[in-house]
């Protein structure tokens, strides 16, 4: 009895942490964020996309170490297709949450002054953020990030790459992987970028500049 009881209890253990990886909920509507970005990618991009990295991640986890890590640490601490699949849950957890319907035009508070600094005006950031999303070669990201002395920094992330890979703090990131925008806008990439400034939810992005 005791064996028996002992292997449901492991099995139980097994089963939950093999889930401890989950699916986000949007914050809006899947036709929120219309006509920037559509309801079918949205549908796509969270609901195919993005779940499969999920299930992926919870597949290959488990049972190793990384299953009782969060997920910043199993993105720095991982490589291959653990990474992969860690750092696309972890890019499109922070991409997904950063955009609302009714997005404030303009970064608050201390970003705001950051960005001023760095720049010279939100308007010189914005063409230098699209212009590296333009440039990068293939599938990535774009991420605006903070080092630990609060200075902001724009990288070009190939692939599934976070900036927390190098110890940097990611306050905004565009997807420039073809499925975040191909329904929508075809090859025309620079235009969804543009297009994506007007859906930010500032209020969310500047609270991750601390
Ligand atoms: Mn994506």
């Amino acid at each position: 009895m005791k064996s028996i009881f002992t292997t449901l209890v492991l099995l139980m253990t097994f089963y939950a942490n093999a889930q401890n990886i989950t699916l986000i909920e949007l914050p809006y509507a899947n036709n929120a964020l219309e006509p920037v970005i559509s309801e079918k990618t949205i549908e796509l991009h969270h609901g195919k996309h993005l779940q499969g990295y999920v299930n992926n991640l919870n597949k290959q986890i488990a049972g190793t170490p990384f299953e009782n890590m969060d997920l910043v640490e199993i993105v720095q601490k991982s490589n291959g297709s653990i990474f992969n699949n860690a750092g696309q849950v972890l890019n499109h957890n922070l991409y997904f949450t950063q955009f609302s319907p009714n997005g404030s035009n303009q970064p608050k508070g201390k970003l705001a002054d950051a960005i001023n600094q760095k720049w010279g005006s939100f308007d010189n950031f914005k063409k230098e953020f699209n212009s590296e999303s333009t440039s990068l070669f293939g599938s990535g990201w774009t991420w605006l990030s903070s080092d630990k002395n609060g200075n902001l920094i724009i990288t070009k992330e190939m692939n599934a790459g976070n900036p927390v890979t190098n110890g940097l703090n990611p306050i905004l990131g565009f997807d420039v992987w073809e499925h975040a925008y191909y329904i929508d806008y075809q090859n025309k990439r620079a235009d969804h970028l543009n297009a994506l400034w007007n859906i930010i939810d500032w209020d969310t992005v500047s609270n991750r500049y601390q």
